[in-house]
């Protein structure tokens, strides 16, 4: 009787299919970092298999990932050193340049690589510059052993297609990237929004079946589902409290259900009272602090009994942005933070 997150190979079909009919002339780079954004890499065939590339942080992930699959992964850290370099070589990596010193320990090497150079439009973290850009250009195409397979830059605001940074980024790289072969620059929200989506798109979180737009869920089918079981059903009088720091103290009789989850397991915190746990079809309050192991349910208005699962997020009635919003944090972060102590089973 533990948590367990059900990841569901037809909803990650559903949202791929999505992505395609959105960008249907692009290229897809599935982004799997983070563990598939807290997914595993073990439950996303469906990913693995049909994507053009797979997209991941750093080299660690690479080196998972490539035990599974011969698709081209793209490492956009990039590499830091020569071994590094002949590492991602050796695992068919396509590597991102997005600082000087990486344009120089690939023009050192003896290697043939295949790169992804990035620039900076106003995202401000990785990326070269405009110049920096145009050396780095200079350099690649007179040595045979580099092959540049796309230049690419990152939204820093997709999430809001009114914020005139995004027409700013996007003017910026149209005129750097004029003769550029191949360009890419969407993430999930530009896709969604039919921007940028030139050659190669790159969709995260739209895969896992969670809309950027809080507001708009563009049909996505949830591909997590967190649920766990009731452990135990109490009954409290008017003036009890409930749980650490008695936050909260019922104002009437009250029928309680202690769900085993809590933030050791990668539940929220910070989830206020009040936030929505779905328990047998029906949406019941969060009641009290969440502890490492339990959360406490308001569940006076239903029947239930122990052993009945409650669903934390991933239903039609229950979204993780929704977790998320009671939470004060995002989606992403959610799915990411779930613990190794929940049991991943990959379901229909
Ligand atoms: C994570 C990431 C994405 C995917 O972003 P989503 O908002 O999850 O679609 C795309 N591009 C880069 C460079 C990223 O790091």
């Amino acid at each position: 009787m533990h948590a367990v997150a059900s990841i569901s190979q037809s909803a990650l079909n559903h949202n791929l299919s999505v992505v395609k009919r959105c960008a249907p002339h692009a290229r897809i780079v599935a982004m799997v970092k983070a563990n598939a954004y807290g997914h595993h890499l073990d439950c996303i065939a469906p990913l693995i298999d049909n994507a053009d590339l797979l997209g991941v942080s750093e080299l660690s992930e690479a080196v998972k990932l490539r035990q599974k699959t011969n698709t081209p992964i793209l490492l956009l850290s990039g590499v830091y050193s020569q071994s590094e370099l002949q590492q991602a070589a050796s695992l068919n990596c396509q590597i991102v340049v997005h600082q000087v010193s990486q344009i120089t320990l690939i023009n050192e090497s003896k290697y043939p690589s295949n790169v992804w150079i990035k620039i900076n439009t106003g995202m401000n973290r990785l990326g070269l510059s405009a110049e920096e850009y145009q050396q780095c250009l200079i350099q690649f195409e007179a040595n045979p052993l580099v092959n540049i397979v796309c230049v690419m830059s990152h939204f820093a605001c997709a999430d809001e297609p009114a914020h005139p940074l995004n027409a700013h980024q996007l003017t910026q790289f149209e005129q750097l990237t004029k003769s550029a072969n191949k360009r890419s620059m969407a993430n999930s929200a530009a896709i969604l929004s039919n921007i940028a989506l030139l050659d190669f798109v790159r969709p995260g979180i739209m895969l896992y079946g969670v809309s950027p737009f809080v507001d708009n869920d563009h049909n996505l089918k949830p591909v997590m589902q967190l649920s766990a079981p009731i452990l135990s059903i109490k009954m409290l009088q008017a003036g009890q409290s409930v749980g650490y720091g008695a936050t909260w103290t019922a104002s009437k009789k009250t029928t309680l259900a202690t769900v085993g989850i809590g933030y050791g397991d990668g539940y929220p915190r910070h989830a206020q009272a009040d936030t929505p746990v779905l328990i047998n079809n029906v949406l019941c309050p969060l009641v009290g602090r969440v502890s490492m192991d339990l959360i406490t349910v308001d569940i006076s208005d239903i029947n239930a009994n122990v052993g009945d699962k409650a669903i934390l997020w991933g239903d039609d009635k229950l979204s993780v942005n929704t977790v998320a919003k009671c939470s004060n944090t995002i989606s992403y972060e959610l799915l990411s933070s779930i613990s190794s102590r929940v049991s991943f089973v990959s379901c229909p």
